[in-house]
């Protein structure tokens, strides 16, 4: 049980790597970690940190590093993060992700093997804006992928699907290029150190699990798990 180090998922929004973080998660019994479900944990209870960062997510700005980092250091020191976690999407950027190996360092933990989710962005665009969500219950669906039996409503009660306005193509595609800008650097620094995977995004569910299991084993971190 468990992963003799801490597995980090980067990818563009829709290459998929929340499925397979959540399957990783379920098969080794570690905690999936996003900073985005620590921030909403940390408002809900009311915490200092948490605190600290809802007027700014009110404001719609971003938290500050020392108040994710916060969250960060305080999530990894709980018992059920011992044996190991799969980050996904965090850290963003070089100073973060700079921060989380002086935390992981402090904490014992070996350096995390960062898995990169890559997919073309023609791919993600049919991906994503084939989106359409049910404005009655907020099931997902993909126009592609597990279309509605009737066209442009909801199977479970008949509901109106809409699409977000982030889903739009041109919205995505802008959003494709911004994000690779962001993350070029990110990507340069683990493969610098040495810590850096691919694994091919654009497949089916299954196929990109088959495939990443592989990268980890490669990496030595333990394959022993049963999958599903
Ligand atoms: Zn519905």
């Amino acid at each position: 049980m468990g992963l003799n180090r801490p597995v980090i998922f980067l990818g563009p929004p829709g290459a998929g790597k929340g499925t397979q973080a959540k399957r990783v998660s379920a098969c080794y019994h570690v905690p999936h970690l996003s900073t985005g479900d620590m921030l909403r944990e940390h408002v809900r209870q009311g915490t200092l940190l948490g605190r600290a960062a809802k007027p700014i997510m009110d404001r719609g700005d971003l938290v500050p590093d020392d108040v994710v980092l916060g969250m960060v250091e305080e999530r990894i020191a709980r018992p059920d993060s011992a044996g190991g976690f799969v980050f996904d999407g965090f850290p963003r950027t070089i100073p973060q992700a700079q921060k989380l190996d002086e935390i992981l360092r402090k904490r014992s933990f070996a350096s995390p093997l960062v898995v990169n989710f890559r997919v073309s962005n023609d791919t993600l665009v049919h991906r994503v804006s084939g989106r359409w969500v049910c404005s009655v219950g907020g099931e997902i669906y993909n126009i592609y992928e597990h279309p509605p039996q009737k066209p442009g409503f909801c199977d479970h009660d008949g509901g109106v699907l809409v699409q977000r306005s982030d889903d739009h193509a041109d919205v995505v595609r802008e959003r494709l290029v911004a994000f690779a800008q962001q993350t070029q650097p990110l990507i340069d620094y683990y493969r610098a150190k040495g810590d850096l995977d691919e694994v091919d995004g654009a497949a089916g569910v299954e196929e990109v699990s088959r495939r990443l299991h592989e990268v980890l084993a490669r990496h030595g971190v333990d394959g022993n798990c049963a999958q599903g």
